[in-house]
């Protein structure tokens, strides 16, 4: 699509060739949480910003490089998921089996289609996800950058292994010995998280115990890598903060989040890395019937099949059979989890955004903006949500030096809007490009 900087030798000295583009005459919001800049630039040289400011303060680059005009337009950075399920799921089965490169490809196609540049898949990742993140990491990706945590923790027989396609697919470890050969093979990986799942599904499975959760914590910590879980419950949040942990991957859902949660998360520096306030919407809405389904912004990425299987009485009824607590999700859990956020937020407390995209019926793309919307429901403005959908989200995964803003030296990786997010958060839909290292990835 587009040529790649080219090393000339010329009479034996080495001139770069780069390429570079510049953008302009967009609304700038850069993510730092500065005022957006109206008739902004920005010059982009082998895939890193070098501009980005006022239009009339920048000087053109020698070499007549590509000017892309984008009056009317907005700028933003690229989301970054920090909680996603690549491979897994194809059509509607959850499968190890699926897990495959063209899979994920397509996976990450779809993230980026809707203005997604990095995922941090959480604990269900195949071998192969490692040579695909090495070699987005040699060179420029054209896709969104794959961060993961390998092959996450829980307990022998633990949640999530009963669920559909679960089983194998996390460590299930009974003794601290297991956590510590667990652990040293992950690093081995190199694996940007570790993920824990801590949970009991509501008293119906069964739950990792707290020693082996604090070794997982503890293990990482020798390699360097920080530990996200799976939560639902406040008191399990405590007991793995206090142990170290970096990451909530999910809302507190049970009971009011209080002042001890909120003042250990900031002694500890621990984040509530993902509110994933749409899983809980997928445990009801289906069961309901999911009458959005017809939504233009929905059926832009998602399989026709996939809709029918959706909208059919036949799945509405498997889907309130599946989980007979499902009117509490809608009434209690979701409710519980929107007021915890903003809580968290008010308090200081450092969030991200995560969605828990992937499995079954929470599909990539379409939830990533329905979160938004719930996070503004929850009574967070535009202007957090993106912030902790840009820079915070790079800053919990450790990578704010070279994403997450649109800042001189920075990778390029934005996305344009045809409106105006700071306005309406749902405008955030209004996806028309999207890049990626300067590589055009939607
Ligand atoms: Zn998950």
């Amino acid at each position: 699509m587009m040529s790649k900087a080219i090393w000339l030798l010329v009479a034996g000295a080495t001139l770069l060739t780069a390429e570079t583009r510049v953008f302009q005459g967009f609304t700038l919001i850069d993510g730092t949480g500065k005022a957006p800049l109206a008739d902004a630039a920005m010059v982009i040289t082998d895939g890193r910003i070098t501009y980005v400011g006022p239009k009339k303060s920048m000087k053109l680059p020698a070499g007549k490089p590509e000017v892309i005009e984008l009056a009317g337009k907005y700028v933003i950075p690229g989301l970054i998921n920090l909680h996603c399920h690549l491979g897994n799921t194809k059509r509607m089965a959850q499968d190890p089996k699926n897990f495959t490169r063209e899979n994920v490809n397509d996976q990450l196609k779809t993230y980026a289609k809707n203005g997604v540049t990095a995922v941090l898949s959480m604990g269900s990742d195949q071998p192969v996800i490692f040579d695909m993140r090495a070699e987005q990491r040699a060179g420029r990706p054209s896709l969104p950058r794959i961060y993961t945590a390998g092959r996450g923790f829980t307990g022998k027989n633990g949640y999530p292994t009963m669920a559909q396609g679960m089983k194998g697919v996390p460590y299930e470890v009974t003794t601290e010995q297991q956590v510590i050969d667990a652990v040293k093979t992950e690093a081995g990986h190199k694996v940007d998280m570790l993920k824990i799942w801590v949970d009991d599904h509501l008293g119906k499975e069964v739950k990792i115990p707290a020693n082996l959760s604090a070794a997982i914590i503890r293990e990482g910590k020798k390699y360097g890598i920080p530990t996200s879980a799976h939560i639902f419950y406040l008191s399990d949040a405590k007991q793995l903060v206090a142990a170290g942990l970096h990451g909530l991957g999910h809302s507190i859902r049970d009971v009011p989040v209080d002042d001890e949660l909120i003042k250990l998360m900031k002694q500890k520096g621990a984040w509530l890395s993902a509110t994933t306030l749409t899983r809980e919407y997928s445990v009801f809405t289906y069961a309901k019937g999911a009458k959005w389904a017809d939504d233009p912004w929905f059926v832009r990425s998602v399989d026709p099949a996939d809709r029918d299987t959706i909208k059919s009485p036949a799945y509405k009824q498997k889907m309130a059979a599946a989980d007979p607590h499902w009117p509490r999700y809608e009434n209690e859990f979701i409710e519980t989890a929107k007021k915890n956020l903003k809580k968290l937020a008010d308090a200081g407390v450092k969030f991200g955004f995560g969605t828990d995209t992937g499995p079954p019926a929470r599909f990539p793309g379409y939830f990533e903006h329905l979160e938004m919307e719930f996070m503004a429901d929850a009574g967070l403005t535009p202007a957090q949500i993106i912030g902790a959908a840009t820079k915070s989200s790079s800053e919990f995964l450790g990578v704010s030096k070279d994403m997450g803003t649109l800042e001189r030296g920075k990778w390029a990786d934005f996305v344009i809007l045809g409106k105006n997010p700071l306005e309406n958060i749902k405008n955030t839909r209004s996806v028309e490009q999207t890049w990626v290292a300067g590589n055009r990835a939607f």
